[in-house]
């Protein structure tokens, strides 16, 4: 049987260096744990970034899976499939927006909403060719691609990738008078995180996204949410943008959607906006294909059946509070929404990797977020049993 260390070793050896994981190798999971090729049992307190909200190998999602591996994959988007328009009913009906385009990855998806506001600034709006621009946050994270990182104020994202695209604006995350200075005639949308969680879980103050959405509709500029990480319940409710009675124009989503099995991500957008798609002029091989849409439609309905969004605000509530009561002399901030929770550490205290190392030895697996941010996202599954266990822990660590 390999080590950890062996994996390790060998995944070093013939992979590109592009991540630094810890030191772990896992082989099963089945809910919030996860256990490695040692033997070693841990709780998962990432949950893949949110993209693992149900918990590995929810039972039911692997039932859809296999039933549907078993039916047909994939046909592309040249003919129809039986269970796209059950996924599109079922994201317009959570959404309340009307109409969907299904793409893979959150990357493609915000590339989407790219297209979708550009052609719209151009179709509806009337700006002049080649002009329209995009209003961005400082802090972002959109994805990977060199489109995304146009707008990404992070230098490590982007150093050595240029050059870069015009067309973005970036402006400081939580300002809304600095929305509002730099909104000009050829800006057609606003895109933001309701909270950003790659930042750090960075929470705007309240009223912001209400403030921006005001502010939006005024100046005939689409507001367009990445809730890529912060979506389907994550937060404590289905969107985070209703936690301010927000309904955006554009809402991007992925991760949580595919079930923590598969890529799976799309838009959602109004008539006016997704009306700009026309055939031919937007597409993906693997987009909408119906193993990815099978799993998707039962992601959701797992989602609504099991209360997730209800539990993660009941559990996030409960988790806060405990942490907050630690009183650790390393800790500078707690805060989050939901089970979406960053652990702020003093400049002090150093950076929070040996602190995650140390959770590691403790059987739980968090990573570190932007140097100094332990990220606790467990799934939304977890009962209290595991969280208080969990808790336990993060204490020891923290004390
Ligand atoms: C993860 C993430 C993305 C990108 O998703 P990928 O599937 O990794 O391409 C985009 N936006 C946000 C807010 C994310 O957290």
């Amino acid at each position: 049987m390999p080590t950890n260390q062996d994996i390790v070793k060998k995944t070093e050896a013939f992979g590109a260096m592009n991540y630094l994981p810890l030191p772990v190798a896992l082989t099963r999971g089945e809910g919030v744990w996860v256990w490695d090729v040692e033997g070693n049992r841990y709780m998962d307190m990432l949950s893949a970034y949110s993209a693992l909200s149900h918990g590995h190998c929810h039972p039911r999602i692997i039932a859809a899976l296999k039933a549907q591996a078993d039916a047909i994959t994939l046909t592309s988007r040249a003919f129809h499939n039986d269970q796209l328009c059950e996924l599109y009913e079922r994201i317009a009906r959570l959404t309340g927006l009307p109409r969907v385009l299904p793409m893979n990855t959150g990357a493609e998806a915000v590339e989407t909403a790219i297209k979708a506001v550009r052609k719209w600034g151009y179709d509806v709006k009337g700006v002049a060719p080649e002009r329209a621009e995009i209003i961005a946050c400082s802090g972002n994270f959109h994805g990977r691609t060199v489109t995304i990182l146009a707008m990404s104020t992070d230098a490590d994202y982007r150093r050595g990738f240029g050059p870069f695209g015009p067309g973005f604006r970036v402006v400081p995350y939580g300002e809304i008078e600095a929305l509002e200075q730099a909104i000009t005639p050829d800006t057609v949308a606003f895109l933001v995180e309701p909270i950003q969680g790659e930042a750090g879980i960075r929470v705007p103050p309240a009223g912001y996204l209400q403030q921006a959405a005001r502010l939006c509709r005024e100046r005939n500029v689409l507001l367009v949410t990445d809730e890529v990480q912060t979506g389907f319940g994550r937060t404590g409710k289905m969107f985070c943008a209703e936690h301010e009675g927000v309904t955006p124009d554009v809402v991007i989503m992925g991760k949580a959607l595919g079930g923590g099995v598969l890529p799976v991500s799309a838009i959602a957008g109004t008539d006016e906006v997704m009306r700009v798609f026309t055939p031919g002029i937007h597409g993906s091989t693997f987009g909408g294909n119906p193993l990815a849409a099978a799993v998707g439609v039962t992601a959701l309905d797992v989602l609504v059946d099991e209360k997730l969004a209800d539990r993660a605000r009941d559990e996030g509530d409960y988790l806060m509070q405990r942490l907050q009561q630690m009183g650790s002399p390393h800790v500078k901030e707690i805060r989050g929404k939901g089970l979406l929770v960053g652990i702020d550490l003093k400049p002090e205290s150093g950076h929070a990797r040996p602190f995650c190392e140390r959770l590691m030895a403790e059987g739980i697996l968090a990573k570190e977020t932007h140097d100094s941010v332990i990220r606790l996202a467990p799934p939304l599954v977890i009962t209290r049993e595991d969280l208080d266990w969990a808790i336990e822990r993060v204490a020891r660590v923290l004390s």
